[in-house]
């Protein structure tokens, strides 16, 4: 299918993105790498009339760090993030979860920006920026203002963001010392959306657990944080019948639907398997 017809900007600042979204509202749509947005066009999903290409706003683009922050620009692409040493070295946890993202070709034009404004309830990065306690910069004609991620994300595809703005960055806190992270997914084939998949990041020291926050992806309409399960390992050292607790206890943290890769009780189980493995990751000698 052909997408219905729209115009098209490429606007060469932000003030003139600000404008032409107060001039078109609710009518205008901006394209980043258009990885989500073009196949919902194409599939009639969606019919903006002015798409506004923010391709050529170099400002939104790169990876700073920047005192105890690491901030990347909305218009930083996946494989960019996948390249970039400062991210492998302080944010293994976005590191190792890009390269689920899809495949190469997708990742060489998606941007951070557009995966956390579209808020795919699969998405690897939402859940990233959850675990990690990122901080998003959302600016608009009037103001910049900055949201913690636990609350960007409303529902399913559905985000703090309001009409007029434009998410510009995210921030990201670096570790502190005895602070890890871990990731895994389940997907069908690799690079397709993931089934099940969970971002853990927190404390550790020997086999105790301590911060621990466990964001999982794909078993509901955002990412779902697993703070009953998270207690459980945190109570005392991480014994597999701790562990068996903790994945009873997800029972309490999740609920998730029926969809086209399984039903809502194999996404609960698939989710303590999950556990399993990256628990046993976070707290492994060699780590
Ligand atoms: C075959 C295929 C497989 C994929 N597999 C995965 C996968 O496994 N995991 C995954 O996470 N993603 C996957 N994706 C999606 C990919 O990650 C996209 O890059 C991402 O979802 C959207 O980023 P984008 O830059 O392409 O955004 P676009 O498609 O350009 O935009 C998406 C939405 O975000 C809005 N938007 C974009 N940038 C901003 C901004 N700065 N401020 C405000 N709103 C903005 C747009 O208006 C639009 O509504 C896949 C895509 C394809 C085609």
């Amino acid at each position: 299918m052909k997408p219905t017809p729209f115009a098209y900007a490429k606007p060469a600042s932000l003030d003139a993105v600000f404008d032409l979204l107060a001039a078109h509202g609710e009518g205008a749509r901006l394209l980043a790498g258009g990885q989500s947005l073009i196949p919902t066009l194409n599939l009639r999903l969606s019919s903006p009339s002015l798409l506004i290409d923010i391709n050529g706003l170099k400002q939104l683009s790169g990876i700073a760090l920047d005192g105890g922050t690491i901030r990347i620009g909305a218009l930083t692409r996946h494989a960019e993030i996948e390249r970039s040493p400062e991210i492998a070295r302080h944010l293994p946890l976005i590191a190792e979860a890009v390269t689920h993202i899809g495949h190469a070709a997708i990742r060489n034009r998606g941007t951070l920006g557009g995966s956390l404004a579209f808020a795919d309830p699969a998405a690897e990065l939402p859940a990233c920026a959850v675990a990690l306690g990122a901080t998003l910069v959302v600016a608009s004609r009037a103001s910049q203002r900055r949201v913690g991620a636990t609350d960007f994300f409303k529902g399913l595809y559905a985000t703090d963001l309001r009409p007029g703005e434009v998410l510009t960055a995210a921030e990201f806190p670096l570790p502190p010392p005895g602070y890890r992270s871990r990731f895994a997914e389940l997907a069908r084939r690799h690079g397709d959306y993931a089934m099940v998949g969970l971002a853990a990041h927190g404390r550790v020291s020997g086999e105790n657990l301590s911060d621990l926050r466990l964001v999982f992806f794909g078993v509901g309409t955002r990412p779902m944080a697993a703070a009953a399960a998270a207690r459980v390992l945190e109570s005392q050292p991480v014994t597999s019948a701790g562990l068996a607790g903790a994945a009873a206890a997800l029972a309490r943290d999740l609920d998730p639907p029926d969809d086209l890769n399984g039903s809502g009780t194999t996404k609960l189980h698939l989710a303590g398997v999950l556990l399993g493995r990256v628990v046993a990751a976070l707290i492994a000698k060699d780590s």
